[in-house]
């Protein structure tokens, strides 16, 4: 029996800094509830990527804690911490295989008609349709053909089939072609549900479908609001 995270995300009294004279973020609180889209922004060096490697475990507060359903990230087992929280970067990163290894690498086991129902749900079963072979495709050979949008859509495809109970986006800066964009609008609109969601959002259109943005500033929350009132 696999433990299912509600995906309840809480920062108490957090200090973390790469280095000890140089601390990011001074004294961190934040209560994530289970469900929640979080949309993050603010100025670059503010330390949104920071506070998504905390959560994600890359590292680990140097004060206080980060819980996942009351539990402290250190206490949960690697496996479980894994599957319940999952990050998709700005660099939609592709590794040598094709399509389908791609897309099931959050869920090694998974059958081609999971890989398949993943893509149609984040919509890049149009793309991967027109592959020469598919899903069979190796992204290594044509992986020159594979767009920026078009990679990003297979990592929504491996996210969504991983199914974390919370997931964490690095939203690309870099601008996409008109048709992608929407695309990507829908494919987030379909992997939010359901999970707890912290995006570092760069796109108005996205900041605009969370239920709540956080604004940082040097390593603080200097407004917290939903984003109309904002
Ligand atoms: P951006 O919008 O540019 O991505 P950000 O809000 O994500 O900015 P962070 O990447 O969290 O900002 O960086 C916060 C601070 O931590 C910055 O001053 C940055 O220089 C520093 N920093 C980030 N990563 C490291 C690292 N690996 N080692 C040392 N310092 C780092
Ligand atoms: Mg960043």
């Amino acid at each position: 029996d696999l433990w299912h995270a509600r995906g309840h995300i809480r920062f108490e009294d957090v200090e973390f800094g790469y280095a000890r004279d140089r601390v990011i973020l001074p004294d961190f609180s934040l209560d994530i509830p289970a469900g929640e889209t979080l949309a993050l922004v603010g100025t670059t060096g503010a330390g949104k990527s920071t506070l998504a490697k905390l959560v994600s475990r890359f590292y680990d507060p140097t004060r206080g804690a980060v819980t996942l359903d009351g539990v402290d990230l250190r206490n949960l087992h690697p496996k479980d911490l894994r599957r319940a929280i999952v990050m998709v970067t700005q660099e939609a990163y592709l590794f040598s295989g094709t399509v389908a290894d791609n897309i099931a690498l959050g869920k090694p086991d998974a059958t081609l008609d999971e890989i398949q129902a993943a893509a149609r749900a984040v919509g890049a079963d149009v793309f991967i349709d027109k592959l020469p072979d598919g899903y069979d495709t190796d992204v290594n050979k044509r992986g020159g053909r594979v767009s920026a949008g078009q990679r990003q859509l297979i990592s929504f495809a491996r996210a969504f089939l991983a199914n974390p109970s919370v997931l964490i986006l690095d939203e690309a800066t870099a601008s996409l072609d008109i048709p992608s964009e929407r695309m990507i609008q829908d494919a987030l609109q379909t992997l939010l549900a359901d999970r707890t969601a912290i995006i570092i959002a760069h796109r108005l259109s996205t900041v605009a479908i969370a239920d709540r943005v956080l604004v940082m500033e040097h390593g603080r929350i200097i407004e917290d609001d939903s984003p109309e009132n904002l």
